[in-house]
């Protein structure tokens, strides 16, 4: 069976020295969270990071 994948960006932090946002794909893998772009998760690849949490918060059916 295939499983469905998508993305939704994430807000993170702003760069304090071009004062721009950035954004993070965060990838859902069939209705569960299951990775982020962001150097969080490349540092901590076990472990939910504040965006996949954040995603986790705003959309309850999602797991995490
Ligand atoms: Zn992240």
């Amino acid at each position: 069976m295939k499983m469905k994948k998508w993305q939704y960006r994430e807000m993170g932090s702003r760069n304090k020295k071009t004062g721009k946002l950035s954004y993070y794909n965060v990838t859902v893998v069939d209705y569960h969270i299951s990775d982020c772009e962001c150097m969080a998760r490349q540092f901590r690849p076990y472990s939910p990071c504040k965006h996949m949490k954040r995603l986790h918060e705003k959309l309850g059916h999602l797991s995490i």
